[in-house]
């Protein structure tokens, strides 16, 4: 537990946070006393894809440590720069599935929108690292576009606000958009898809929470950690926020090497998870992006990493994994 005296004094709005975001390798290096031999590699792979984090992230990581496994999902390397030939920059052949901008329909009854383009931290596996966000976030017109698109399906009974981060819009912004989709009679689910209520927790303030309630939709949220050691009690006070409105908290993670890659690790990220309201969703097999080849799990020590889960755990703590195939009609178990 962090003292309380330390919670107050430290309080900023998530706004002022956001504006604060280290971005600068140097800054990084100094504050977490890092080997400054890596830094011109760090530089240059910021170049390809910039380094973004919160403050309140940083707070998390041991300093000093190359091999925290919060840094390494932050840390730019000079491992990105080259990657293997089935490494690509669009993975998933999202493009081909993005009928307007910022809107992405793969799967039945389900359309996932591209709220924003920005994330408050720049994962260094993420799979939309070359997406063209800059032509997919959203003006009020592609909004308008978009909503078009859902209501002219009735199929379409859940709408997924992705990203980019779909909460670092505005609470305006966001209120508008779930007062339109609530006038939307087939659509009955909201989804957001968001890691800020763990880089940024503050970000789930008691207004946009009440925002949220004012919702019609049944409401799931699907979290982002990686590791137990991202689940601080900031974590866990933003959670029981949605917990009381009766938000279903998900979480997803993604199999990484150095960071997640073990049993014990995994299963302690599942029972902290229990323990904050949140159930395991699903693991995912890193998409082979341009970048991210370092963090690849061999299909053998997956498979085994599976098998040990299945052997610790219940199976409700047992995330299902999956990978993605392009082209497929859903998420294809591993
Ligand atoms: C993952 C994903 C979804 C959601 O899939 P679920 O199996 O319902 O969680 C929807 N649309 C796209 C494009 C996705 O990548
Ligand atoms: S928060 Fe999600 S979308 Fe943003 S960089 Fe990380 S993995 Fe990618």
């Amino acid at each position: 537990m962090i003292p309380r005296t330390i919670q107050t004094w430290h309080i900023k709005s998530w706004q002022e946070e956001l504006s604060q975001l280290v971005r600068s390798p140097a800054e990084l290096f100094e504050r977490l006393n890092l080997d400054p031999s890596l830094l011109p590699a760090a530089n240059k792979a910021a170049e390809a894809f910039p380094l973004r984090a919160t403050h309140s992230y940083l707070a998390r990581i041991t300093p000093g440590d190359p091999q925290d496994p919060l840094l390494r999902q932050i840390l730019p390397l000079g491992a990105e720069l080259t990657s293997p030939e089935d490494y690509s920059r669009d993975p998933l052949h999202e493009r081909e599935a993005n009928p307007v901008p910022g809107l992405v329909h793969k799967y039945a009854g389900r359309v996932l929108l591209v709220a924003s383009g920005a994330c408050a931290i720049n994962c260094r596996y993420c799979f939309r690292r070359h997406f063209p966000y800059a032509a997919n976030t959203p003006s009020r017109e592609d909004w308008q576009a978009a909503l078009d698109y859902i209501r002219a399906d009735p199929s379409l009974e859940e709408v997924i606000l992705s990203g980019g981060d779909p909460l670092a819009v505005s609470d305006k912004q966001f209120a508008w958009l779930l007062q339109q989709l609530d006038a939307i009679p087939h659509v009955t689910r909201l989804r957001i898809h968001s890691r800020l209520p763990i880089v940024l927790p503050s970000r789930i303030s008691p207004e946009w929470v009440a925002i949220l309630r004012s919702s019609r939709l049944e409401k799931v949220l699907v979290i982002h950690a990686n590791h137990p050691q991202e689940l601080d009690a900031s974590v866990h006070e933003a959670l029981q926020r949605l917990a009381a409105i009766g938000v279903l908290l998900l979480n997803q993670s993604v199999l990484l090497a150095g960071v997640n890659d073990d049993p014990a690790v995994l299963a302690d990220l599942s029972r902290r998870l229990l323990s904050l309201g949140v159930l395991p969703y699903y693991l995912h097999l890193l998409d082979k992006v341009d970048g991210a080849a370092h963090f690849a799990v061999p299909d053998d020590k997956a498979e085994a990493i599976k098998q040990a889960l299945m052997q610790k755990l219940p199976g409700y703590l047992v995330p299902r994994m999956v990978r993605e195939v392009a082209g497929a009609s859903s998420k294809t178990p591993f």
